[in-house]
């Protein structure tokens, strides 16, 4: 028998209608034998008013506290409205906010983005199902949690999608199901590019990616708590059917995923090329990487400033790749020459969260300076950082970047 937790975000509970709209929909897979946890967000735009409200009146005098307390109420005014429609359709529900003695999500009292204590929520997300053996329909606050001493706290803005994977983990459901207005992921925002597809499968690694960089389809920190039996999907409003296929999350969340520091097995090297004004000249990375690929020698790295652009190669075939770009030094007036590094070593560190860590940069290249290991060259991007520096060096550094990462 499957057991479904099914979150509503916002715009599905836009408005009267389609909070009916959404109950019906959790009321057709309760009559088809399955047991259904609601989790929703507050009304609409009403987390926006209520902190537009409490900045207006209270300004920054408001605590975390106080501010927790007052955003609580977009989502406990979404759960009674939800589950009374839910019992006008004729069946049995219970709306669960923190103040209730089966609340799951407990957390540290870090009001405003609060961490969640994983035992104590396994242990108390259990009450719910005795509620769905009742054959009840438990309609579960997202984005806050409850403190041991009984105070309320949120999880962070957009944090009810947080709060549906996390109580799927908890009830081991079979799947978790994100109710959204849009129809699941896109291969890019389709109000910027008409032509934007929707995806039938994204993995949870592209998935986290693109919340990261700010698709704002799902809360970047929801996916840790996916289970690799868990079904998750990402679904539209529109049909008013949980059995829409939308966009489904596969794969697992694998802990390694979150940060990683890998060596790479071998050496690798660089060529360099120098020049002047490089960036403004239009086509010479294109040249430089078609002949590199007519060669079928695979690039790991590319970076590119006013005054060189350097490659990164695998060892064997840097000598190729070195010949010919020198061609095109000979051949370009604005490039002059052209260096090879031989045995170098690459380090790539991914972490999701880089984005929005200031000085992680330092963080890693610190301990590097202390132990007077030096940096041939840095590439990063919205979430990994590749650090090259000499062969001989590389053990070292990994270890040391392992210590503070
Ligand atoms: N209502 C909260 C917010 O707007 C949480 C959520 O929607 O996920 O941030
Ligand atoms: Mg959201």
């Amino acid at each position: 028998m499957g057991l479904i937790v099914a979150k509503f975000g916002g715009t599905s509970i836009g408005n009267g209608k389609r909070i009916r709209k959404a109950a019906q929909s959790v009321v057709n897979e309760y009559m088809d034998g399955k047991k259904v946890v609601v989790v929703v967000s507050a009304i609409n735009k009403t987390t926006d008013e209520l902190v537009a409200i409490a900045d207006e009146s209270i300004g920054k005098e408001v605590t975390e506290k106080q501010l927790a307390e007052i955003l609580s109420l977009g989502e406990r005014t979404s759960i009674r409205v939800f589950s009374s429609v839910l019992e006008s359709l004729g069946v049995k529900s219970e709306y669960i906010d923190p103040s209730h003695e089966l609340w799951p999500v407990i957390t540290d009292d870090n009001y405003g983005k609060a961490q969640i204590d994983f035992e104590r929520t396994e242990e108390q997300a259990q009450g719910l199902l005795s509620l769905l053996e009742q054959g009840i329909i438990p309609v579960v606050c997202g984005f806050l949690g409850r403190t041991e001493n009984g105070e309320v706290t949120t999880l962070g803005r957009g944090g009810s999608d947080v709060t549906a994977f996390l109580l799927g983990h908890c009830l081991k459901a079979d799947n978790v199901i994100i109710v959204t207005d849009v129809d699941g992921v896109m291969s890019t925002d389709p109000r910027k590019i008409d032509e934007a597809e929707k995806l039938d499968y994204i993995s949870v690694e592209e998935m986290r990616d693109l919340a990261t960089h700010g698709a704002q389809v799902l809360h970047p920190h929801a996916l840790r708590f996916k289970d690799p039996e868990i079904k998750a999907k990402i679904i539209s409003f529109e049909k008013g059917d949980l059995s829409d296929p939308g966009t489904e999350i596969v794969g697992p969340f694998e802990d390694s995923m979150g940060k990683k520091v890998c060596l790479h097995h071998e050496p690798i090297s660089v060529v360099a090329v120098v020049g002047e004004d490089l960036l403004n000249q239009i086509g010479l990375l294109a040249k430089m990487t078609s002949l590199v690929a007519d060669a079928n020698i695979n690039i790991y790295g590319i970076s590119a400033g006013q005054n060189s652009i350097t490659l990164f190669l695998d060892k064997e075939e840097a000598d190729d790749a070195y010949h010919l770009l020198h061609d095109l030094v000979i051949a370009e007036d604005n490039l002059s020459s052209i260096s090879l590094g031989r045995d170098i070593a690459m380090l790539t560190m991914i972490n999701p969260d880089f984005i929005e860590t200031p000085g992680v940069i330092t963080e890693i290249t610190n301990p590097l300076k202390e132990n007077h290991i030096n940096i041939v060259e840095i590439s990063s991007s919205q979430t990994a950082i590749v650090l090259f520096i000499n062969w001989e060096d590389g053990k070292a550094a990994y270890d040391l970047i392992k210590e503070v990462l």
